[in-house]
C-alpha cells in the first residue's frame, strides 16, 4: 500500500468540512473520489498534498505519516499535485513552468532528462517550448499541468478535476494521457466530477458526499450501481 489516509477530520473555521475520510491507494492503481459540488474532493487532495492541515486523522505515505510536513517535503517524497484549475504561471515560458516543477530536485541532468520525457510524452508542449504559458490553450495548459507535476518524478500524483472546462474531445485525449502515465508506473489518486470518464479508466473509487465517504469498490461495480447511476451518470 502506498498510501493509506485514516479518518481525515479538515476544517474551514467552524465548517467541517471531511468528517473522517478514510481511503487508500495501492501501488499501481488508479483511485478515483467522486461527488458532487462542494463534497470534499479537492479538500481532501489538498491535505494530502500538505496544503492543508487536518484537525484529526493520518496519512500514511510509504509508511510514514507525512502530516505536519510542509508541502515541498511531500514533492521531494514523490507526491505531486495538479491542482484545479491547473494553476500555471500565466506569465512564464511553457518550459519555466516545466522547470519549476522540477525545483525540488537541483541536478540539472536530471532536469533536463525530465524535460525530454516530458516532450516526449507532449509533443504539442514541446513545439511551444517558448510560448507564454498563459496563452495556451485549455487543454494545452492542462497538459502543462500535468507536465509539471511528472516534472518532479512522482511516485504518486494527485489529479484534481483534469476535465474541468474541456471539450469533450480534448477530455477524452487527457484520460488516455493520464491513463498511459499509469501504465508506465505512477500510481493515481484522481478526482473528477466526470464520474463516467473517472471510472472508466479507474480501478477503484470511492464516492464522497458532504464530507463522508459514502460508497466505495470496483471501479466497474460503481459504474453499475443503482445509486451512483442516478446521483452521478445521468440515470
Ligand atoms: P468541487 O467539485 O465544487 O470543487 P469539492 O468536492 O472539491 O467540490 P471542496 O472544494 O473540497 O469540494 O469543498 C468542500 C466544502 O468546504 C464545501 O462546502 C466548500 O464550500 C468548503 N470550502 C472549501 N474551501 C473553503 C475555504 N477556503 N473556506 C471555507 N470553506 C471552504
Amino acid at each position: 500500500m502506498l498510501l493509506k489516509v485514516e479518518e481525515l477530520n479538515v476544517y474551514y473555521g467552524a465548517i467541517h468540512a471531511l468528517k473522517g475520510i478514510s481511503l487508500e491507494v495501492n501501488e499501481g492503481e488508479i483511485v478515483t473520489l467522486i461527488g458532487a459540488n462542494g463534497a470534499g474532493k479537492s479538500t481532501t487532495l489538498k491535505t494530502i498534498s500538505g496544503l492543508l492541515r487536518p484537525r484529526k486523522g493520518s496519512i500514511i505515505y510509504k509508511g510514514r505519516n507525512i502530516v505536519g510536513l510542509p508541502a515541498q517535503e511531500i514533492v521531494k517524497l514523490g507526491l505531486s499535485q495538479v491542482p484545479e484549475g491547473r494553476r500555471i504561471f500565466a506569465n512564464l515560458t511553457v518550459r519555466e513552468n516545466l522547470e519549476l516543477g522540477a525545483y525540488v530536485h537541483r541536478d540539472r541532468v536530471k532536469i533536463s532528462k525530465g524535460l525530454e520525457e516530458v516532450f516526449d510524452r507532449f509533443p504539442r508542449l514541446k513545439e511551444r517550448q517558448k510560448q507564454m504559458a498563459g496563452t495556451l490553450s485549455g487543454g494545452e495548459q492542462q497538459m502543462l499541468a500535468i507536465g509539471r507535476a511528472l516534472m518532479a518524478r512522482p511516485k504518486l500524483i494527485l489529479l484534481d478535476e483534469p476535465s474541468m472546462g474541456l471539450a469533450p474531445i480534448l477530455v477524452q485525449e487527457i484520460f488516455n494521457i493520464i491513463r498511459e502515465i499509469n501504465e508506465q508506473g505512477t500510481t493515481i489518486l484522481l478526482v473528477e466530477q466526470n464520474a463516467n470518464m473517472a471510472l472508466s479508466i479507474a480501478h477503484r473509487g470511492y464516492v464522497l458526499e458532504t464530507g463522508r465517504i459514502t460508497l466505495q469498490g470496483g471501479a466497474g461495480e460503481l459504474a453499475n450501481s443503482e445509486a451512483v447511476r442516478k446521483a452521478y451518470l445521468g440515470g
